[in-house]
């Protein structure tokens, strides 16, 4: 069996390693010219444990990953205003939690790839033409074309190319259908500055600020990875984006003025939002990660989510004769759990990053509560949700 997949990211990747060692012949590609470099802090935890441990690759993750001992809200002259110790979320997930770089936990993935898929940077998807097969679905396939002038006969499609998936607006229809907008933009970025010393090692130091909000971390070599969320009615991305993160984030006081003379010309920049679709795949092919059901960083799980629902894919492809019954079965198992968590990430937007001063005021409150043994192990539950659940 054949598949093509679109997207060498975490499900793309995740994809490509479960199909090939079920014996498929694998080809991704992806539009990068390489390994992308953009990169911002995941908390790794949930199903994507259990995916990691099949493919073999949690002792890279941990050892490429950050501890997180606490997190601190610093008001504009960096003192604590508040914080959270990470003793009660551990005491939930054990220890398989570790917080990680995007492009560090693609590297694990990549890493581990079985030797026979065939990996393409600089390359797309231009075509795909359903090829009818006899009733019942079986014996169909699809017509891929590359960028590359190649033309592929395949399997199966896995359209894993990420929230603005091409392979969905090619096969499903513009992506407005499917976009739910949650009202804030991110942005991200890593930097270096001998100077700045205020961010101590294993911690997330956040400004203590409503409307927008700066996270930073320090890096293993020195280097500070920052984060920027804002509130906005604006869905679409401003034309000048550097522009914009600067203009944003500069009131905020502390070290956020440093950070933002380090911010690149080029560096992550999206809209926060969900993909709600009605169905994932049409005849032979598939979507998978952020493209099928992205969750947004509210929720705190689509690394996670992708790998899983790679593994449980390629599980369904296993147990059934025919790609169609595989697909329906995929989508009937994976879909309770991807919908669990955009409801959870849907919820998160009313509270992250505090929208006014007395909610601002009320988290500060919720901080010093959530310290309560009982509390805590409540709050920690909600959090991580049904970790513990088999994919
Ligand atoms: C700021 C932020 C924080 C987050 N924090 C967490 C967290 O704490 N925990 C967690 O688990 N998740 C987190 N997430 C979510 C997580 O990053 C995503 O859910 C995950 O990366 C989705 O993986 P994916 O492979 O589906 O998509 P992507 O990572 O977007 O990968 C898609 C790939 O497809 C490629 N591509 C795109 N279009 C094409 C095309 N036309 N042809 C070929 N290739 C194409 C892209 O270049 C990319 O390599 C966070 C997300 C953000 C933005």
């Amino acid at each position: 069996m054949e598949a093509v997949v679109c997207g060498a990211g975490i499900a793309g990747l995740s994809a490509a390693h479960f199909l090939s060692a079920n014996g498929w012949d694998v080809t991704v590609v992806e539009r990068a010219a390489g390994p992308r470099p953009e990169g911002y802090m995941i908390d790794f935890f949930g199903p994507g444990w259990q995916a990691a441990g099949q493919m073999g690759i949690t002792g890279r993750i941990r050892e490429l990953g950050y501890r997180v001992d606490r997190v601190d809200y610093v008001d504009g002259t960096g003192r604590s205003a508040a914080h959270l110790g990470s003793e009660s979320f551990t005491k939930m997930v054990g220890d398989r939690l570790t917080s990680i770089l995007r492009p560090d936990l693609e590297l694990a993935i990549r890493e581990a790839l079985p030797a026979a898929v065939q990996l393409h940077y600089g390359t797309t998807v231009t075509g795909i033409a359903a090829r009818a097969g006899a009733a019942g679905g079986r014996g169909g396939k699809v017509d891929v074309a590359l960028s590359d002038g190649r033309q592929l006969t395949a399997d199966l499609l896995v359209g894993a190319d990420g929230i603005h998936s091409e392979i969905r607006s090619k096969v499903f229809g513009p992506e407005s259908a499917y976009f739910r907008f949650l009202g804030f933009h991110v942005g991200a970025y890593s930097f270096r500055d001998g100077h700045l010393q205020d961010v101590p090692d294993n911690r997330y130091v956040i400004t203590d600020t409503h409307g927008e909000a700066m996270f930073f971390y320090r890096l293993r070599d020195g280097s500070i990875s920052v984060l920027g969320v804002h509130r906005t009615e604006q869905v679409e991305r401003p034309a000048d984006i550097r522009q914009e993160f600067k203009t944003r984030y500069r009131k905020l006081g502390w070290l956020c003025p440093q950070a933002l003379e380090h911010c690149p010309e080029e560096f992550y920049y999206d809209q926060v939002a969900q993909i709600r679709m009605p169905r994932w795949s049409s005849g032979r092919v598939v979507l998978l990660g952020d493209a099928a059901g992205a969750v947004s960083l509210l929720a705190g799980q689509g690394a996670s989510l992708a790998m899983a629902g790679a593994y449980v894919l390629a599980d369904e492809l296993a147990a059934h004769a025919d790609v169609p019954s595989a697909l329906a079965a995929f989508e009937e198992r994976w879909r309770p759990r991807v919908a669990e968590h955009q409801k959870a990430g849907e919820s998160a937007a009313k509270w992250f990053v505090p929208r006014t001063r007395r909610a601002l005021l009320l988290r500060r409150l919720f901080l010093r509560l959530i310290r309560v043994p009982g509390v805590s192990r409540l709050v920690s539950g909600a959090v991580v949700g049904r970790t513990g659940a088999a994919v």
